[in-house]
């Protein structure tokens, strides 16, 4: 039989946390669905429209470190499942102020994990609860071109404030399970792209740029290698994952479409070129840039996804030239999405990172 679920996706109004609830109310309609989130500058709660009024639906807006409203969501829905994908995401904004990362990523997460300890405990402790605790490839640190994928042994070393603080929240998930058996699953992944990504991230900062004219910032000398994952691909691996992943375990879920910085900004370019058809500057390679690079800029990640392949059966589905596709298109077509997001303070955080060099 099919159980039903009912869940709290932490920073749902974000870029992953909205596709997953779009996926999640999709394919499961009979379950519940409460979004909790913050609304920081990357939250948008406009990502969740077609769902808002939704019966089996719920956005509160909220702080995942305010643990009495978490308490009071937790027992007032029943909440079974956390889907946890709340934090400061950006790498370039914790090199300007790695505060805010320590406080949502790691005492944000610790209270999630208190109160969700606590509710599992005065419920008997069901074997069907989940806490899925969504974080990256970048608490593995960097890797040579000739090293091998980071597999799940990999040991940990970021070396960003902001992988800093999602390995530091991953080391808590992973105690709360060996220390009281809280039943939580880690899933660390690559970069991921697609609709709804805020503007400061790569590909839609690049796609953004040709179609204002601006010039296509590629840091240090554009040899650094990504590993490229559609986020629609991450939806169902997390699916997976909390329907059939087993508590402990931490799963890698990658793309296998390791990709050089600046091939990956050539072919936006050749795509905003064919797919455009207002380009103030054509061909749109002209407007690439190289800046001064990222300070402790890592070289390469590169995933192993072949324990979730073979313990869950997922592969991703979507190639990066057919995903990168969808993406143009996607951000072609949501201009009204994406202008507004474009705010003085916008403006002020991208002129630091790419203009004071
Ligand atoms: P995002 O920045 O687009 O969204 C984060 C969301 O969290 C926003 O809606 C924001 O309002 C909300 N939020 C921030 N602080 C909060 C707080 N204190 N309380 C409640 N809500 C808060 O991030 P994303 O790219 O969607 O990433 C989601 C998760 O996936 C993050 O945990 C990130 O570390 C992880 N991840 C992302 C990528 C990627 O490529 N985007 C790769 C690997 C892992």
């Amino acid at each position: 039989p099919v159980t039903r679920r009912t869940l709290l996706v932490t920073g749902g109004a974000g870029f992953i946390g909205a596709n997953f609830v779009h996926h999640w109310c999709t394919v499961y309609p009979e379950d519940r669905v409460i979004v909790l989130d913050a609304l920081t500058y990357a939250g948008n709660r406009s990502n969740l429209a077609d769902w808002e009024g939704k019966e089996n639906f719920q956005f509160i807006q909220g702080d995942i470190c305010d643990r009495s409203l978490v308490d009071q969501i937790l027992q007032t829905e029943a909440i079974d499942t956390i889907a946890h994908f709340a934090a400061e995401s950006h790498v370039d904004r914790s090199i300007l102020g790695p505060a805010a990362f320590v406080q949502t990523n790691v005492i944000g997460t610790f209270t999630l994990l208190e109160a969700f300890l606590q509710h599992w405990r005065a419920r008997g402790q069901p074997d069907n609860y989940r806490f899925l605790h969504v974080s990256t490839d970048e608490v593995y640190g960097s890797l040579t071109t000739d090293d091998p994928p980071f597999t799940e042994k990999t040991p940990y070393a970021p070396n960003s404030p902001y992988s800093a603080s999602k390995a530091g929240s991953d080391h808590l998930v992973r105690a709360y399970y060996h220390t009281y058996k809280l039943p939580t699953i880690i899933t660390n992944c690559s970069n991921n792209y697609g609709p709804y990504q805020f503007p400061e991230k790569l590909i839609p900062l690049m796609c953004i740029n040709c179609l204002l004219g601006k010039q296509l910032p590629v840091y240090g000398d554009g040899q650094n290698i990504r590993d490229w994952l559609y986020v629609g691909d991450h939806c169902t691996a997390l699916d997976l994952v909390i329907h059939q992943g087993l508590p402990g375990e931490t799963y890698n879920i990658g793309g296998n479409n390791e990709v050089k910085n600046i091939d990956l900004v050539q072919m936006l370019c050749q795509l905003m070129d064919e797919l455009a058809v207002d380009l103030p500057v054509r061909p749109s390679q002209e407007l690439i840039t190289f800046v001064q690079d990222r300070l402790g800029h890592d070289r390469r990640y590169a995933i192993d996804a072949s324990k979730i392949a073979t313990q869950l059966g997922w592969t991703p589905a979507v190639t990066v030239t057919e995903g990168l596709r969808r993406t143009v298109e996607w951000y072609l077509m949501h201009r009204s999405w994406w202008k507004p997001l474009l705010s003085k303070q916008y403006q002020e955080y991208y002129d630091k990172v790419y203009l004071t060099q």
